[in-house]
Order: C-alpha cells, then sequence, then structure tokens
C-alpha cells in the first residue's frame, strides 16, 4: 500500500532557497526510487522576505498549511533583530506546536577535516522555553530584561526524551547547566535530570557546567554522546560541536513535539552566499533525511544518508567550507546520482 505523506516545505531568506531546492530534488530521487513512497510537497511562505507583504514572517495561510500536513522541511530564515519587529519564525512554530525536543547531531564525516576523530554526538537542547521564551522588556531606557523561564515540566518532558535516546545509544548522558550562578531556573533543571536518573539505571550521567562544556566540546569531543540541555546553551553547544566536526553546512536539526515535527538545517540564512550557488547543501539535504526517519520511512531516510556518505567518501564533491570549490548544485547532483546507483 503506498503511502502518502504531505510536507511542508519553507524555503525562507538567504541561502534558503538554494539549500531547500537542493534537499527537494533529493526527496524527489527517494521518492521515484522507493516503491510504496508518495511525498506530496507543498510550499509555504515564510521568513524575513513576508514581512512587508504580510506584516509578519509566519502568514496565516502557511499556519493554516503547516497544520494540514504530515511534517515540516524548514530552510533557514534571517531574523528580524528590531525590538517591533516580529520574533523569530523558528521560535514561533517550535512554540506553536510544542516542538519541544531540539535534536542536533554531530558526527565525524569521511574526507572532512575535524578538529579531533572518531566524534558522534547528539545535542538534545529545550526548544519551548529558556532564554527563548520572548518575554522580554525594557524596563526604563537602557535597564533592559529577559525573563529565563524554566519549568519542572519542560525539563522532565526533554530529560526524559534525552534518557531514552542514551538509553539506546551508548547509555551515556551528560546534562549541561549553570546552577552554581542560575541557582534557581537551573537548579529546576538540575533536579529534574537527576529525579529521573534512577529509571535508568544503565546510563551513566555526567554533569557538566555549560563554561566546562565549551571548552570539553573542544578538547575531548569524543567523549561526549548525548548532550542534554536547556535552550540557549544547546543552540550554542551544537553550532560549536557542527564547527568541531568539520563545518556548520553539515548540521541539521530536528525539533520534534508530540504530534508533528519541524526540521531544518543547524545554520542560518548565510545572506551575504545568498544566490551564489556555493553553500553546502549537506545540513538540509540530512534535515530531510531525519523527516523521513521521523516519518517512519527508514529505509528511505537511510539511502539519502548511504548516498551522502558516499559522496564524502569519493571527495570529488567538495563545497568550498569542505575545502573544495564545487557547487551547491553539484553536491546535491551527485547525492542524487548515488541515490539511483543504490
Ligand atoms: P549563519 O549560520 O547564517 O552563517 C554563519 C556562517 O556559517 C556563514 O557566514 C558561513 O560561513 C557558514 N555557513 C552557514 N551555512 C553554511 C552552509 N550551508 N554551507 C557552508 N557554510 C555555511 O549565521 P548568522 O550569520 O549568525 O545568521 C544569519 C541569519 O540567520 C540571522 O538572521 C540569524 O538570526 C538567522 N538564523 C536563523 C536560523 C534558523 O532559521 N533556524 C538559525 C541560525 C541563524
Amino acid at each position: 500500500m503506498t503511502k502518502t505523506y504531505d510536507v511542508a516545505v519553507l524555503k525562507g531568506d538567504g541561502i534558503g532557497p538554494e539549500v531547500t531546492e537542493a534537499a527537494v530534488h533529493i526527496l524527489e530521487a527517494v521518492q521515484a526510487s522507493t516503491e510504496d513512497l508518495t511525498l506530496n510537497i507543498l510550499y509555504g511562505e515564510a521568513g524575513y522576505h513576508c514581512i512587508a507583504e504580510y506584516g509578519t514572517n509566519l502568514p496565516e495561510e502557511t499556519i493554516a498549511l503547516l497544520k494540514r500536513s504530515n511534517a515540516c522541511l524548514k530552510g533557514p530564515m534571517t531574523t528580524p533583530e528590531e525590538p517591533s519587529a516580529p520574533i523569530s519564525a523558528a521560535v514561533k512554530i517550535r512554540i506553536m506546536f510544542n516542538l519541544y525536543a531540539n535534536i542536533r547531531p554531530c558526527r565525524t564525516f569521511p574526507n572532512v577535516e575535524a578538529l579531533k576523530p572518531n566524534i558522534d554526538l547528539i545535542v538534545v537542547r529545550e526548544n519551548t522555553e529558556g532564554m527563548y521564551s520572548g518575554a522580554e522588556f525594557e524596563l526604563a531606557p537602557g535597564i533592559g530584561v529577559a525573563l529565563r523561564i524554566i519549568t519542572k515540566e519542560a525539563s522532565t518532558r526533554i530529560a526524559e526524551f534525552a534518557f531514552k535516546l542514551a538509553n539506546n545509544r551508548k547509555k551515556h548522558l551528560t546534562y549541561v547547566h549553570k546552577a552554581n550562578i542560575l541557582r534557581i531556573t537551573d537548579g529546576i533543571f538540575k533536579n529534574a535530570v537527576k529525579e529521573l536518573a534512577p529509571k535508568y539505571p544503565d546510563v551513566t550521567l555526567d554533569d557538566v557546567h555549560i563554561d566546562a562544556a565549551t571548552m570539553q566540546l573542544i578538547k575531548k569531543p569524543e567523549s561526549f554522546d548525548v548532550i542534554v540541555t536547556t535552550n540557549l546553551f544547546g543552540d550554542i553547544l551544537s553550532d560549536e560541536a557542527a564547527q568541531v566536526t568539520g563545518s556548520l553546512g553539515l548540521a541539521a536539526g530536528a525539533n520534534i513535539g508530540e504530534t508533528y515535527g519541524m526540521f531544518e538545517p543547524v545554520h542560518g540564512s548565510a545572506p551575504k552566499y545568498a544566490g551564489q550557488n556555493r553553500v553546502n547543501p549537506i545540513a538540509t539535504i540530512m534535515a530531510a533525511s531525519m523527516m523521513l526517519d521521523y516519518l517512519g520511512e527508514r529505509q528511505a531516510a537511510a539511502k539519502i544518508e548511504k548516498a551522502m556518505m558516499r559522496v564524502l567518501s569519493e571527495g570529488k564533491v567538495r563545497t568550498a567550507d569542505l575545502g573544495g570549490s564545487s557547487t551547491t548544485s553539484e553536491m546535491s547532483d551527485a547525492i542524487e546520482s548515488k541515490i539511483n546507483a543504490l
């Protein structure tokens, strides 16, 4: 029986359209080479470029599209920085659909120069509160306050997700916090993790402060497996981990809730490279692979990953971030031809 999925695709801003188009080509190739799989690609408008026309970076039509789709592939979007402008569309989608778990895997790849060999870790970032709660005020001119909301409920939910993931991998979980300074907020997070530990007796639990974690990630990245942390710390650690393993252009992320998933590259819209057909599309292509895995299409997801690994192993097609001169479309064409040959 054919399995049909409605996939919302938001191209985003800057390099978003080119990397998203590359990922859609790959999804079409994998669909063509997989029996009984139909992906209805439904494009929606979102991002900085929408603000002038719609007054928002996430128009109502797009929200309706997301609601009727099974999952979303989201390109990177430029985030307005003026205080009165709409908040990040990614943050809005995460909060609207309660996509509480941000999963960001980072590992070493063949022929990609990394700081250290044998890195294979996953950052599990709490995605709905912390410094991204959006509760920021100017009390008086020149005096700003941001509320770093941390709840036991959200901390327990993300800790449970991370324990389960660690239990299925190397049974090693590191929780990262700053409870020595942020005693109340990170105290709640830290205690929520510790309270769950007896439920997962096989998982070794490590307690690391955020400042030490950023250093350890450079010194001994291979010593981490699953890292669980709060929103801002997770954002920073995952960018750092991506660069330690070679390039931000390779890192994909999943935003998962109880009923919906949104998949995106970890990187942003890199406006200075927009329209140059120069950046690496692999992060967005791997986000598409994570989406297929989430939809239960494990074989199709694995096919993309295998094809991508073959291209990197051969080392003939390399974008600028990997030390080569291949274009975005040459990279996606190479992955597509490997899919067709599998
Ligand atoms: P960025 O990730 O866009 O770019 C930083 C640098 O990383 C680039 O200059 C480039 O050298 C490298 N890079 C990024 N993507 C690459 C790719 N695919 N291939 C090769 N190299 C790549 O970060 P930024 O410059 O801080 O942010 C630009 C905009 O993106 C901002 O408006 C920011 O708010 C937004 N942003 C959006 C998201 C999202 O949509 N989820 C995430 C991060 C940043």
